[in-house]
């Protein structure tokens, strides 16, 4: 699983920095790439990776601004010219108005899709878990933004043990339909009368991994509640340390108030994100060192860095 970043700039595009889009890369788990926001430009940026639009099966939309949103039409369309491919639905998951933007831009554009998109928008009454699938859960709760504006917090579910093939093999139990019986947690007592205990041969469940991915927001306590003992928390830094006041009157956070967001949340690692474009690389490392004296694991990322998770 990790995380690559397809735009990491704030508002507009830069050289260095293009609007905001991250992916999700569950290739390993589910086969599945998952996109978050889709800010103009974020099919170029997917040329760069070896990301396949086809994988990408679902989209997650923190708000309607247009550096979120602009990149969809033109995506959707691309990815349906995908020549021997075949074509596979999609799901869009964002606030109330998504729908009719997507729909409005394709019908206005003469553009036809050959696969489905399957829209569930929500509103402020609406949020709490919106999916669930057997190794997923994907709760939104609503931001402080200058407009609705969600973050999403991505829980995998708790991986099972592992049977631990070479000690069975060891203990003298026959490769066949036995292991299956151990596998699903039964004893079993070999034709020698050895009792062969399943629990010592399955390795205890693993948790699955929690990623909070915020969109632009205020520091407020719903980033901590989506956070909480999250591995990673990807959050917006649009302000350096001391800009507080112009960061709330935007609608936007420090990398201190990101820092303070993740100390408090007992997350394990900050991913600062959503960069104006006046920061020169100096700045950059200044925003890192500002926001490590208040949460360490901090790192400020760039446009294609991949992140393990
Ligand atoms: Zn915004």
């Amino acid at each position: 699983m990790d995380i690559q970043f397809l735009g990491t700039g704030a508002g507009q595009p830069s050289k260095v920095r293009n609007v905001s889009s991250l992916a999700l890369k569950l290739l390993d788990e589910i086969n599945e790439v998952w996109l978050f926001d889709c800010g103009e430009g974020t099919q170029n940026r997917i040329l760069e990776t070896t990301i396949r639009p086809r994988k990408i099966s679902k989209i997650f939309i923190t708000h309607l601004h247009g550096d979120h949103i602009f990149g969809l039409p033109g995506f959707l369309s691309s990815r349906a010219f995908q020549a021997n491919e075949e074509q596979t639905d999609l799901d869009i998951y964002g606030p109330q108005g998504i729908k009719s933007f997507v729909l409005t831009s394709l019908r206005v554009s003469g553009s036809r899709l050959p696969y489905r998109i399957h829209f569930h928008e929500f509103d402020q009454d609406s949020l709490g878990k919106i999916l669930e699938t057997d190794k997923f859960t994907v709760y939104a709760e609503e931001l402080d933004h200058t407009i609705f504006c969600v973050g999403y917090r991505v829980m995998q579910k708790d991986l099972e043990g592992t049977l631990d093939a070479e000690r069975l093999k060891a203990a003298g139990v026959p490769f066949g339909p036995l292991f299956g019986k151990i596998k699903n947690g039964q004893d079993v007592v070999l034709e020698d009368g050895t009792e062969i205990k399943a629990a010592d041969y399955i390795s205890a469940p693993r948790p699955g991994k929690i990623i909070t991915i915020l969109g632009d927001t205020r520091k407020t306590n719903a980033s901590v509640r989506l956070a909480v003992n999250a591995d990673v928390l990807v959050h917006e830094s649009t302000y350096g340390k001391g800009d507080e006041k112009i960061a709330r009157n935007h609608g936007h956070s420090t990398n201190m108030q990101a820092a303070q967001v993740a100390a408090e949340a007992g997350a394990k690692r900050l991913l600062l994100n959503h960069i104006s474009a006046r920061f020169l690389s100096k700045d950059i490392s200044q925003l890192k060192k500002d926001a490590a004296t208040v949460f360490e694991n901090v790192h400020v990322v760039k446009d294609l860095e991949e992140v393990e998770l």
